[in-house]
């Protein structure tokens, strides 16, 4: 966490620590601070303040959307191939429609066009890609559901966006848009939706009416007053160092390709003047490693003190690779040694080439390992 939304935060864990429903002066206080985060929120997000419902995460917004709009008005959800499960599993579960994306992780505009009818009431298309950092064209993507599914709302899961993109801008074609606290330096298990007003939706949690009447529930007052400093800091921080940190994704990025020997950046292609990274988020750093499982290479990386995720995940004991990969058509073998690492605003040199030192070496050694034991993927 951010030390200052720590800081924030502390007050209403203790002292502050009203239930912000109640009617007497410390009770009040707590609403007050809570009146004060969703202005903040809102201004940040491009919205009004009654706009704003304050939840749990990015889990409960998405499936706020897919669930609270299918029951609200019935009808097709649509969304695409690389969703986080919050938006997947929920649309699977509805028997919706999924949309492809090419090679790059983009949307397949005509596969869009082709998912889109009058029945669709719902298309989520999230902002940026949680794994490799694709970022989604929403003006295009919007303009095509208008005309083609004209009782469909747009949700955009914009979690891993907030601390690289202008919100209010880049998802003003949406109606409906969901963040998480714990993505740019907040406290986990808080989050806040973005509900256009006019836009159709039922509540999930239903009771105390709390949220006018949209999310019932007790807010996390702490939580909240916390995110809305975190994401002030955020934003502050990425008009000043966005190109700083973009830099050390290169360098990084670069660096393991050149060290590496068959290693590719996922998704990226390459134009006469070098890699294309303009539509990637700056804090995204995704490659695959031929020969390696990335299980393995993280286990080693662990021990030097490099914490990074791997692109795949242990199903029922056998390595699977992630389902954006799969839908990106990237080949099983390279997918398995698919590794990403995250780069913060406070991300320095020296942690980059700690990275650059780390990694090549650790690969080398699984690589002589495997041809020791003939070839075997370790
Ligand atoms: N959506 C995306 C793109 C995410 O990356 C995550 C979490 O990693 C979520 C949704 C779920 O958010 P939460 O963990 O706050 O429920």
């Amino acid at each position: 966490m951010r030390k200052d939304a720590v800081e924030a935060m502390l007050p209403f864990l203790s002292e502050r620590y009203a239930n912000p429903s109640g009617a007497h002066r410390l009770a009040r206080d707590a609403h007050r601070a809570m009146d004060e985060a969703r202005l903040v929120m809102a201004e940040l997000l491009g919205a009004e303040p009654g706009e704003i419902i304050f939840t749990s995460g990015g889990t409960e917004g998405d499936n706020l959307a897919v669930f609270g709009r299918l029951d609200n008005v019935g009808g097709v959800a649509v969304c695409s191939a690389i969703e986080h499960h919050a938006v997947l599993e929920p649309v699977v579960s509805r028997g919706g429609r999924m949309v492809g994306v090419d090679a790059r992780g983009c949307i397949d505009m005509d596969d869009l066009a082709s998912k889109l009818d009058p029945q669709v009431t719902l298309v989520s298309v999230m902002t940026a890609n949680n794994e490799i950092g694709v970022i989604a064209d929403l003006n295009s993507i919007a303009e095509l559901v208008r005309v083609r599914a004209p009782n469909a709302i747009l949700h955009t899961d914009a979690v891993q966006a907030f601390p690289w993109l202008d919100i209010a801008a880049h998802c003003a074609p949406a109606d409906m848009v969901t963040i998480s606290a714990h993505k740019f330096g907040g406290p986990k298990g808080v989050g806040a939706v973005v509900l256009r007003d006019g836009t159709d939706v039922s509540p999930r949690q239903i009771g105390g009416g709390q949220e006018r009447e949209r999310r019932s529930g007790t807010q996390n007052v702490a939580g909240i007053v916390a995110m809305a400093r975190a994401a002030q800091s955020t934003v502050d921080d990425r008009i000043r160092n966005l190109g700083a940190v973009a830099k050390r994704r290169d360098r990084l990025a670069d660096g393991l390709i050149s060290c590496i020997d068959g290693a590719v950046e996922t998704g990226v292609v390459s134009t006469g003047h070098g890699p294309d990274r303009s539509m990637r988020t700056a804090g995204i750093c995704h490659i695959c490693i031929p020969g390696i499982e990335s299980e393995a290479l993280l286990f080693l990386a662990e021990q030097s003190g490099v914490f990074a995720s791997a692109g795949a995940s242990c199903a029922s004991g056998a390595m699977e690779p992630s389902h954006v990969l799969e839908a990106m058509g990237v080949d099983r073998d390279l997918a398995l040694g698919s590794i990403r690492f995250s780069i913060g605003y406070e991300t320095t040199d020296d942690e980059i080439d700690l990275v650059l030192e780390v990694i090549p070496e650790a690969v080398g050694k699984l690589r002589r390992y495997s041809g020791e034991s003939g070839g075997r993927r370790i």
